[in-house]
């Protein structure tokens, strides 16, 4: 079956410490990363598209290039006069990896402030993509736009999903933080969250805690996401199943960990896999991308089938 995925969200540039005071640049964002991963798995007859809003300046000529090299598509992409896209850098101090980020006036900030655009993108598609960190960055009344019309597009028999990517940070008060990340919940029909998020902020005791919340919010499907322990799924109210991680010989970066599983996930179940067919191939694709640096792996370095 063919069709269109669409992730919606923001994609930064990334600014990497390479040696000394030279910088590698990069482009990444959980919603582009989940993109990138699906496009690497969906069949070729499948369109991914992404939409964001960026600038209309060099970084983000060179942002909106770097995206339709890895074959995502940018139609949908708005682009703002004085705006530029938002910005990180990651430190790497002994090892350990901080990051510093320059996104507070990010062109993405603005994505949902067209709302025939949006309506236009989310109706040409059949699976819609969003995080708690594509919420998190919008202001409320852009927020409350966006999830209407995910709200729409649920009631209309699209499926919706949605990681809450928890990131307290983005966040200036912690009540709206947990009441937005539950309206995300309302809008999906499929929530992919990860337990220790969703342990420490909303104070779930076990996996199956994550589950019922997010299926008495009204999501239907729910693959909660577990570290090296794996994910279980619980679809259309059936059974848990759990579906173990893979082995990982050296973890070198787990960047991505969770959007590489996402966006592969999401493949698979589109091209009719079984939820837990879907998810044992996420595993081993998401085990090989924390193998490497960085948080896009070609798919040289990624397993087959
Ligand atoms: P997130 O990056 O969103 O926090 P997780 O840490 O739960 O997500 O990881 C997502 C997926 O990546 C897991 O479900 C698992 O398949 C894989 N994974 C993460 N950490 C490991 C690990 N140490 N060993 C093997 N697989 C892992």
């Amino acid at each position: 079956m063919t069709g269109k995925l669409l992730s919606i969200g923001e994609c930064m540039v990334e600014l990497m410490q390479a040696e000394r005071d030279m910088l590698r640049k990069g482009y990444a964002g959980d919603t582009f990363n989940t993109a990138y991963y699906a496009r690497l798995f969906l069949p070729a007859d499948w369109t991914v598209d992404y939409f964001t809003a960026v600038g209309t300046d060099t970084v983000s000529d060179e942002l909106l290039a770097f995206i339709e090299s890895t074959g995502v598509g940018t139609a949908h992409i708005r682009r703002i006069e004085g705006r530029t896209p938002g910005l990180y850098m990651i430190h790497l101090k002994d090892g350990e990896r901080s990051f510093s980020y320059w996104r507070s006036t990010s062109a993405a900030k603005l994505l949902a402030d067209d709302p025939d655009r949006l309506r236009a993108a989310i109706e040409a598609a059949n699976v819609v993509f969003f995080s708690g960190i594509t919420l998190a960055i919008l202001s409320p009344d852009a927020a409350e736009t966006l999830l209407a019309e995910l709200r729409r597009a649920k009631a209309g028999g699209r499926q919706v999903v949605f990681d809450p990517n928890i990131r307290p940070r983005l966040w200036d008060d912690a009540a709206r933080m947990r009441a937005t990340i539950e309206a995300g919940g309302r809008a999906a029909t499929m929530v992919m969250p990860s337990f220790d998020d969703e342990a420490t902020h909303f104070g779930d005791a076990s996996v199956e805690a994550t589950i019922e919340r997010y299926r008495a919010l009204g999501a239907e499907n729910v693959a909660v996401k577990d570290g090296k322990n794996g994910v279980t799924l619980c679809f259309a109210g059936k059974e848990r199943v759990h579906v173990p991680a893979s082995q990982v010989s050296a973890v070198v970066d787990t960047t991505s960990a969770g959007d590489s599983f996402n966006g592969s996930f999401l493949a698979r179940l589109a091209s009719g896999d079984s939820p837990a067919d879907a998810a044992a191939f996420a595993a081993r694709i998401a085990a090989a991308v924390i193998g490497h640096h960085g948080a896009l792996i070609g798919r040289d370095k990624l397993p087959r089938g």
